[in-house]
């Protein structure tokens, strides 16, 4: 079994852009070399701009080559939630804003060729308690009454249409989301970005950020230090001390991915004949897919920890044992993969994005950053020339994280045992 993300590991192989020497200035800086720095790149190079990207590892080392590669509509704390805490408006705002999302991953694949196994197969809830069936129906009733959205409500004697498993209790289908192989895309980003002039400087990391002015950093890196007129932090769950005012507003909490053996296509048609994107109603779930290759990704936060390998490893044989009892066919099938990776959860698990003493930022994706984040990087570039409207999620309070203020979260363990109790309860 190996401990590489599946995505990377299948992936066409790249050059090394390990930084030799870094000096110099630059338009725009951009720390951080997943989806959001990469789209903002190749969106402000577009625009004319000279941008530098530092990445303290390789490109998509971080969560956007570890993710399960879902490219999913609605906000990470549901539709009813954000309409209760937004109202109507504003929640159809930030709810139609993830399908903008899914159309940015498309479009950018179309236009800077990027061949990465895209493909609208569409989203599916499962209801893991009759209870949140009844959820989900209430949410379909509510998407299609205050907003007009159509989605399709599943029961659960029609469910061996989309999973062959017993396991759940209905679902509910949306037909706008996607699937793509998240290693292609965040390398073939990297590549767009280079044909359009951005340098891409690998293993430099930004250990200090100093304010000369205005938006104006000097930011130091083991290779050199770089002077950039702007800087957009697209740090997510792996943001660390020179950025410490996002740090504290952010728990970054390990999320963990197996990923089977090739399968046959006859058990590929039982498993999941339509091959949507699929994930469960559980605050601790699971999400699984087919991957273009015919393997099941089976992922979920099998422990609320941060990912290492031994950490990995552990969660690997626990998501294991809930892929079997969700696919009792699968006993017997090998693991070939096994990874952990963190998500960037805010607390009020919404997107945060704008700028904070001259520094720029879009973190909080709160694991449904791979259609955002792209997304944000775009709307990024238009804000870091001049136009904050475009920035969705601005004006929004960044709400500190209470009692994070050094060292990793201290209280996952906790979290995790307060989740676990409310998933035995509702
Ligand atoms: C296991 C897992 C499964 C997921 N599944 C899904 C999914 O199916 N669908 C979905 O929508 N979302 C999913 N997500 C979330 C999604 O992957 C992320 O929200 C998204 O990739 C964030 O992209 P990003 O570019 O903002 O951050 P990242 O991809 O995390 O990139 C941040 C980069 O910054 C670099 N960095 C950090 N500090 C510095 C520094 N000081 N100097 C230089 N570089 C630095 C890091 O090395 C890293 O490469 C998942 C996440 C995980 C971990």
């Amino acid at each position: 079994m190996k401990t590489v993300p599946y995505w990377l590991d299948t992936a066409p192989a790249r050059p090394d852009r390990t930084a030799a020497e870094i000096d110099g200035s630059t338009d725009i800086a951009v720390v951080g070399a997943g989806l959001t720095g990469l789209s903002a790149a190749v969106h402000l190079a577009r625009k004319g701009a000279q941008v530098t990207v530092l990445e303290q590892e390789t490109v998509g080392w971080g969560a956007s080559g570890r993710n399960g590669g879902m490219c999913t509509t609605g906000l990470a704390i549901g539709f009813r939630t954000a309409v209760a805490r937004y109202g109507i408006p504003t929640a159809k705002a930030f709810y139609l804003a993830y399908n903008d999302a899914i159309d940015t991953v498309e479009k950018l694949t179309v236009e800077e060729g990027i061949d990465c196994d895209f493909a609208r197969t569409g989203k599916l809830n499962l209801a893991a308690k009759p209870a949140h069936y009844e959820n989900l129906a209430r949410t379909h009733e509510a998407l299609a009454e205050l907003i007009g959205y159509e989605t399709e409500l599943i029961p659960r004697h029609k469910l061996g249409s989309e999973i062959g498993s017993g396991y759940y209790h209905g679902a509910m289908a949306d037909p706008q989301g996607a699937g793509l192989h998240v290693g292609k895309f965040v390398r073939g980003l990297a590549d767009a970005a280079e044909r359009l002039g951005v340098r891409i400087h690998e293993k430099a990391p930004v250990t200090k950020a100093k304010r000369l002015r205005g938006t104006q950093h000097d930011l130091t890196t083991p290779a050199g230090t770089l002077r950039a007129d702007k800087v957009l932090v697209a740090t997510s769950g792996y943001t660390s001390s020179p950025f410490r005012w996002l740090r504290n507003r952010i728990v970054p909490v390990g999320s963990f991915i197996i990923v089977t053996e090739p399968l046959e296509q006859h058990v590929v048609d039982e498993l999941m004949p339509t091959r949507r994107m699929a994930s469960d109603s559980r605050n601790i779930l699971y999400y699984f897919r087919i991957t273009p290759d015919n393997r099941l990704l089976f992922g979920g936060r099998a422990r609320f920890a941060m990912s290492n390998p031994q950490s990995d490893l552990k969660s690997g044989h626990i998501l294991r044992k809930g892929m079997v009892s969700v696919f009792p066919q699968l006993a017997g099938v090998g693991i070939d993969y096994c990874w952990g990776g963190l998500v960037d959860l805010s607390l009020d698990q919404m997107v945060h994005a704008g700028e904070r003493d001259g520094l720029f930022y879009s973190v909080g994706y709160s694991g449904h950053g791979v259609q955002m984040s792209t997304h944000m990087g775009r709307q990024m570039a238009e804000v870091l020339d001049g136009r904050p409207e475009a920035n969705p999620w601005r004006g929004m309070h960044f709400p500190h994280v209470p009692g994070h203020y050094f060292g990793p979260p201290w209280f996952l363990p906790l979290a995790g045992a307060y989740y676990r109790a409310l998933d035995v309860i509702k």
